[in-house]
């Protein structure tokens, strides 16, 4: 089985609304071992629908199409690919029901006609319910360019499509005689790793392996993504990958520092606390987006004034005089501060200059100096970042979460470098 995904909807193409849809399908397919072949969006036109059926039946023997099942005059799907494969539109006499209940209950008089759209479908299509919205989905069996064919609709809003794919699509997907093309991916993050670097280590590494490798660049490293049909040959191969792939890369699974870093901590019963100056709170945002952070997070303060520094964490005049808040002395002096005034045995802390415009000492935008602390260890290191002050200040972010992870983690990598890995 091959799947490609269409995605309808002007407002994606405007980047007024994320394709979230296709990122959450992504995951649980990949969750029961299928990958998606091809995605394409399409605006709300018969025309560009009609584009994009024809590119993915190319490739694809399963079409998942997400959106325009609603009532409004943009809501194109049902008609386009009824008009599309030649099947008939009929109303169905069990979404007639449904569709006059669902506005009976919200709305008081007659369903308008427009809204009865909904309670059609093409010849020989299979019902899918959908328990949080009126429109249905359809499962189409059909034949196109001499082979058979399944296309899945699916209402377009993420809470009606998501519990529809774990509800209907997932189960026969997995179940379908023809699922033959199964793709399993591992991925981890090698922290720090330059994407090109990484390549040139691991393909040599792996070449003898039946896997295909895939690599994404992000402020704290790169994640690498093994994928191949027999599961535990990708694991064998993730496993290796992660030994060549510098110091301290996460377990496999783990794409993200501060779950890993939380987990750490929870482990070794610590607690860890921020002092942010230009990254504004960044690091205690990404933590505290973990589920059940608030067992090692502590809590943590945006110390964007030089009063604040000095009110909050205890960092001393002078150093803002003779060195300024932008220097290694005020990291170091924020960092144990925050572990000193908030009570914890780990810390981070990031001051620096965040751009466009520099400060009045004249210091070069993108320095940027981040402190850590974990038990009886502590490091500061000068960063230059290059690119704009989004960019800068996730580096910074990135940069600030691996260093406390390294240094949670340095024995390790102690005892790796002994064993001559
Ligand atoms: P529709 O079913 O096309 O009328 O879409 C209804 C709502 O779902 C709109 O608010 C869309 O922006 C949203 N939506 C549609 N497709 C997606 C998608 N692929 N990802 C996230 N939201 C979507
Ligand atoms: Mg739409």
């Amino acid at each position: 089985m091959s799947i490609a995904v269409i995605s309808t909807g002007t407002e994606l193409l405007k980047g007024t609304t994320l394709n979230t849809n296709l990122a959450f399908l992504g995951r649980e397919l990949n969750s029961i071992g299928l990958a998606i072949r091809l995605a394409l969006t399409a605006g709300d036109h018969e025309r560009d629908l009609y584009a994009a059926y024809s590119e993915a039946l190319d490739c694809a023997d399963t079409l998942i199409v997400s959106g325009g099942l609603g009532p409004t005059r943009d809501d194109i799907t049902l008609d386009a690919t009824a008009r599309f494969f030649g099947l008939e539109l009929a109303p169905h006499p069990e979404l007639v029901e449904k569709v006059t209940n669902f506005w009976g209950l919200r709305h008081r008089g007659r369903v308008p006609k427009p809204v009865l759209r909904q309670a059609r479908a093409p010849e020989g299509a299979t019902l899918l319910p959908n328990p949080n919205g009126s429109a249905t989905g359809y499962r189409i069996d059909t034949i196109y360019g001499g082979r058979a064919r399944r296309i899945y609709l699916l209402p377009g809003p993420p809470r009606e499509f998501e519990p529809m794919v774990r509800a209907a699509l997932l189960e026969d997907l997995a179940a379908g005689p023809e699922c033959r093309e199964h793709e399993f991916t591992v991925g981890f993050l090698a922290a720090g790793e330059p994407e090109f670097q990484l390549q040139v280590r691991l393909e040599s590494a792996l070449s003898s392996f039946p896997v295909e490798l895939a690599y994404c660049a992000t402020p704290a490293g790169t994640r690498v993504f093994v994928s191949g049909s027999d599961p535990d040959r990708v694991h064998e191969a993730a496993e290796l990958a992660r030994a060549f792939a510098g110091p301290t890369p996460l377990p496999c699974g783990e794409l993200a520092l501060p779950g890993s870093i939380l987990a750490e901590l929870e482990r070794r019963k610590w607690h860890l606390v921020t002092a942010e100056s230009c990254t504004g709170g960044m690091i205690s945002a990404e933590l505290t987006a973990i589920p059940g952070s608030s067992k090692s997070y502590r809590g943590g303060a945006v110390v964007y004034s030089n009063e604040l520094k000095h009110q909050l964490l205890g960092v001393p005049q002078e150093i803002f005089s003779s060195f300024g808040a932008v220097s290694a002395e005020c990291a170091t002096a924020m960092v144990d501060g925050a572990a000193e005034k908030f009570g914890a045995e780990c810390a981070v802390a990031v001051t620096g200059i965040a751009g466009p415009a520099s400060d009045d000492t004249k210091k070069p935008v993108g320095l940027v100096y981040i402190g850590v602390r974990a038990g009886e260890k502590r490091i500061v290191q000068e960063f230059h970042f290059t690119g704009d002050r989004h960019s800068v200040r996730e580096r910074s972010c990135g940069s600030a979460l691996l260093l406390l992870y390294r240094l949670l983690h340095e024995d390790e990598v102690d005892s790796a470098a002994a064993a001559g890995r």
